[in-house]
């Protein structure tokens, strides 16, 4: 864990270095005026990071809004990007319509997190599915198959954790029931590979590099039943029962899992213009190409699709914009 917290500081610091010599480098005049975004992604290995990236490429290069800079940093995952978020380290935060729900109604494991009610949308970006990665010799063919076994839950500030729990619980185990780890994929190669560790669990989009990489006949996914997934779902509203799709990963069938929208938040004390103009950037035809070309949910990031399961309120600079779109009703009230 401590690796994984150098190597986000180490990516920040590189990336703070890059920011800094854009701001030196852009005409004297403009420099005062412009504005820097940081955008809380996740690791290296999930499709937050691509994304943000590619996000942070749209909105630095978009005509109608010069003076935004915006830069992706590396994180822990959802949770990581609230605490963020409202601590003032990032302005842009990608998180899962079930956290930042979670987190406003202020249940456990959000109880200590003041100021979540602070938190807005922007908009709503792709779907991601929970998807656990084991060892196919470790013979985990369902969650109660934990038990005994070694399985990296994904790091402490991530949206999966948060996930997971849920899903432990909803099977009856605990993490006291089996071996579990707290790292990210990137860090879980090694271990898995030498049979210390027999699976990984990740909430993303579809395909992750993270599974791409090493999945072969050795590996495969294990599946949240239907039933499981729909009494979660219950209790979860923005925790739907669905599946990963067959070939997501090559040879790899139709896997029932849970999803959820993955969603750009900023706070509710950002300037109404300056996230409207955000909002345009997001959206104007160059950053969807480089949203395509980064990775294949880039295809999802559509505005059509732009307000599907938002779990929040939105900001009015998103709203006044979805609403000039024609997208939203003026003064109507989401979610
Ligand atoms: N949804 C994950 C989380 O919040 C991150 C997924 C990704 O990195 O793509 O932890």
């Amino acid at each position: 864990m401590a690796k994984s917290f150098e190597s986000h500081k180490a990516a920040r610091n590189i990336l703070a270095i890059c920011a800094v010599a854009l701001i030196l480098l852009a005409p004297p005049a403009a420099a005062q005026d412009l504005q820097m975004l940081r955008i809380g992604t996740g690791g290296l290995l999930g499709v937050y990071y691509p994304v943000g990236k590619a996000l942070a490429e749209g909105i630095t290069k978009a005509a109608i809004a010069p003076d935004l800079i915006a830069v992706e940093q590396t994180s822990g995952g959802s949770v990581d990007n609230l605490h963020a978020l409202l601590a003032g380290e990032i302005e842009v935060g990608l998180v899962q319509a079930d956290v930042a729900h979670r987190a406003l109604q202020r249940e456990e494991p959000f109880t200590e997190l003041g100021g979540a009610d602070q938190v807005r949308a922007v908009a709503s970006l792709y779907p991601e599915h929970l998807q656990i990665l084991t060892r196919r010799d470790a013979g985990i063919r369902r969650i109660q198959d934990f038990r005994g076994k070694s399985v990296s839950l994904d790091e402490v500030g991530s949206g999966t954790l948060a996930v997971m729990r849920i899903v432990l619980d909803a099977h009856g185990l605990g993490e006291k029931d089996f071996d579990p780890v707290y790292l990210k994929p990137e860090f879980t190669q090694e271990r898995l590979a030498g049979g210390k560790l027999q699976g990984f669990c990740l909430m993303a989009g579809t395909p992750t590099k993270a599974i791409a990489d090493i999945i072969n006949q050795d590996y495969s996914l294990v599946p949240i039943e239907p039933e499981i997934g729909a009494r979660i779902s219950h209790a979860y509203p923005y925790l739907a029962a669905g599946f990963i799709p067959a070939d997501a990963y090559q040879g790899v069938p139709q896997t029932p899992t849970l999803e959820v929208h993955a969603l750009m938040v900023v706070r509710d004390d950002m300037d109404e213009q300056l996230v409207y103009r955000m909002t345009e950037a997001l959206w104007n035809e160059q950053t969807q190409t480089l949203l395509r070309e980064a990775h294949p949910q880039g295809q999802h990031v559509t505005l059509d699709s732009s307000l599907s399961g938002i779990s929040i309120q939105l900001h009015p600079g998103a709203r006044r914009f979805y609403e000039d779109k024609g997208l939203l009703p003026r003064g109507s009230s989401l979610p």
